[in-house]
């Protein structure tokens, strides 16, 4: 039989339970900071990322899956949230509708070499915020993602923090830059020497023992920005101080996709070994101008949550888990009662009811009870049928009580 497709993975129990935790943190957290949910398709038309994106970057030059549909137009599956949610805010116009921080959590396919914490398909979480330019706006970003971290239980990320400058700042490095590694280009690896004509700056990050040699002597971005562009800087850097949110400053950080400037950053986690970003973002003033659109500044992070549930391993004491019952009957045709007390019961309360669906001795549905770590086990035999009660056994302390089967609502809703 076939397995799953390369690089894919499914979820489920106990794992899913992490990923539901996940979600649920990230859609309260960044909520408490008003922003709204947005959902976009899977599939865009590859212009959109080709634009947005980049043609050089490697995730559209190298990673993205594309494909023409029966119509023979060329579609993308997501390869990132961003642009697909800038398409979106200029397509309904989110800038006049006061929409501005958004929100998303889903999918995400890029062509990669699978191995631990990188995946074909994988799963962002994520946020965007449109049309601010203020340091503010820089701050609030990382404030908010160091306490996602913290809300969902991670303690020990770092923030790696880096200025691109702008598009003219960039432009001028980039020029020095290429001169710089032009004259190495024998001592540069061949992934960089390839990135020489693509995209240069990008042989900045690489982790390359070679080339990260070669780069200690290279000109430095920072020699080319402006006293605006410095103290700019300067100041998100102050404010992160005076938070006491603990970062890291890292001129060679210029992330993968070409359209950041200004400020950018990673954050690292400290259990993942070689694929240690837990997620990532930065400033990116020109997207808006890439779709035609007037210029509009945005800033946004995005979260690998493959990453996040790496990091969490092993912390299943994170999950509140709600009380489970399991309904015993001592004969078959006291089944109709079980169906009605767990309509009952998980009507009245948030307990998880459950029972046998095949046939099972008394014995076996006891076993069954105790495999599936039932809190409680409720006990239908003739005495409670002749009695209209309940035994109720708590699996943990083996105490049992009988309770009338009218108040058995009321007991469990006390409970959970
Ligand atoms: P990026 O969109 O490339 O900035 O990536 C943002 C975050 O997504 C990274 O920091 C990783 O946590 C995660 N990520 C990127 N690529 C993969 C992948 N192939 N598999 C799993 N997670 C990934």
């Amino acid at each position: 039989m076939k397995q799953t497709i390369r690089g894919t993975k499914d979820i489920f129990s106990p794992e899913i339970d992490l990923w539901v935790y996940l979600e649920h943190v990230a859609r309260t957290t960044f909520t408490q900071f008003n922003y709204k949910e947005i959902r976009t398709p899977l599939l865009e038309y590859t212009e959109v990322f080709q634009r947005a994106i980049g043609e050089s970057t490697d995730v559209v030059g190298k990673k993205m899956y594309t494909f023409n549909d029966r119509g023979d137009t060329s579609i993308t599956l997501r390869p990132e949230f961003t642009a697909g949610v800038i398409r979106s805010a200029i397509q309904h116009d989110f800038l006049n509708k006061h929409l501005q921080k958004l929100f998303y959590f889903g999918p995400i396919f890029r062509y990669e070499r699978p191995q631990k914490g990188r995946q074909r398909q994988f799963n962002q979480v994520g946020v965007e915020c449109i049309g601010y330019d203020s340091v503010k706006s820089d701050v609030e970003i990382i404030v908010m993602s160091d306490l996602f971290l913290k809300n969902i239980g991670i303690t020990t990320h770092i923030f790696k923090i880096n200025t691109l400058g702008s598009k003219e700042s960039r432009k001028r490095f980039t020029v020095e830059l290429n001169s710089f590694l032009e004259s190495k280009k024998s001592e540069l690896s061949e992934d960089s020497q390839r990135r020489l004509t693509t995209n240069p700056l990008r042989i900045l990050d690489s982790k390359s023992p070679q080339d990260r040699l070669v780069l200690s002597d290279a000109p430095l971005l920072s020699s080319f920005l402006s006293a605006e562009e410095v103290s700019r800087f300067e100041s998100i850097k102050e404010t992160l101080k005076l938070l006491s949110i603990p970062f890291e400053e890292s001129n060679h950080l210029v992330r993968g996709l070409d359209y950041y400037s200004h400020f950018v950053f990673e954050i690292t986690g400290t259990k993942l070994g070689s694929q240690d970003s837990l997620g990532g973002g930065g400033r990116y003033n020109n997207m808006f101008e890439e779709f035609g659109a007037k210029p509009t500044p945005c800033i946004g992070v995005s979260f690998g949550m493959e990453r996040l549930i790496l990091e969490l391993e092993g912390q299943s004491n994170l999950l509140s888990k709600p009380t489970s019952v399991y309904i015993l009957v001592a004969k078959q045709e006291y089944y109709s009662l079980a169906l009605k007390l767990q309509s009952e019961l998980i009507s009245a309360t948030l307990c998880c009811v459950y029972f046998d669906l095949a046939e099972k001795s008394f014995k076996n549905q006891m076993k069954e009870a105790n495999n599936s770590e039932a809190d409680f086990v409720l006990i239908i035999g003739e005495d409670e049928v002749a009695n209209s009660t309940i035994s109720v056994k708590n699996m943990k302390t083996s105490e049992q009580i009988v309770v009338k089967m009218e108040e058995l609502a009321n007991y469990f809703s006390k409970l959970s």
